[in-house]
């Protein structure tokens, strides 16, 4: 392990909305050319930013998978994007909602963190995953929703580089 390692914030990202948002990128936004995504067979891979990679890793905190792609995520997302192989967050097996209008995502995301600080990028978290982590989490926490029609924009890395500052 390296020093230090375990003492960055863990970052929990979420694909579709973050990195793959609901709606075309605007023209002039730098996507992937059609050679780079053949043999993928998912047209949404070209609302990927090729450039999301290096700005995440430049956050230096530890990336962790917090989406229903799961391991694909890894086995598609991450080459694409120039990340390595990240740690997945499982999910429980179950169709039941959890209680108090949570995401299913918060507990198993609050657990995974177990007490260290931590980012959550999702366009679904709402102010009561915020309120839940912040009396169950004993840490820092920034549950920072993503517009799922612009996916993560600078006004998001800004905020996220802001919180890592304080
Ligand atoms: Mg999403």
């Amino acid at each position: 392990m390296i020093p230090g390692a375990t003492d960055r914030p863990l970052i929990f990202l979420d694909v579709d909305g973050p990195l793959i948002p609901l709606s075309s990128r605007p023209p002039g936004h730098r996507t992937f050319r059609d050679e780079e995504l053949s043999g993928y067979g998912n047209p949404l891979l070209h609302r990927l930013d090729p450039d999301d990679g290096q700005r995440l890793l430049a956050l230096n905190c530890e990336l962790v998978w917090a989406t229903t792609w799961m391991a694909d995520a890894n086995e598609v997302i991450s080459p694409l994007l120039g990340l390595p192989e990240l740690a997945v967050v499982e999910w429980p097996d179950t169709d039941e909602d959890p209680p108090h209008g949570l995401h299913w995502k918060t507990e198993p995301i609050t657990e995974w963190a177990a007490g260290r600080p931590f980012i959550w990028l999702d366009d679904e978290l709402t102010e009561a995953d915020r309120q839940w982590v912040a009396s169950h989490h004993g840490c820092r926490a920034l549950l920072h929703r993503v517009d799922p029609h612009t996916g993560l924009t600078k006004a998001d890395y800004s905020l996220i580089r802001r919180w890592l500052a304080e």
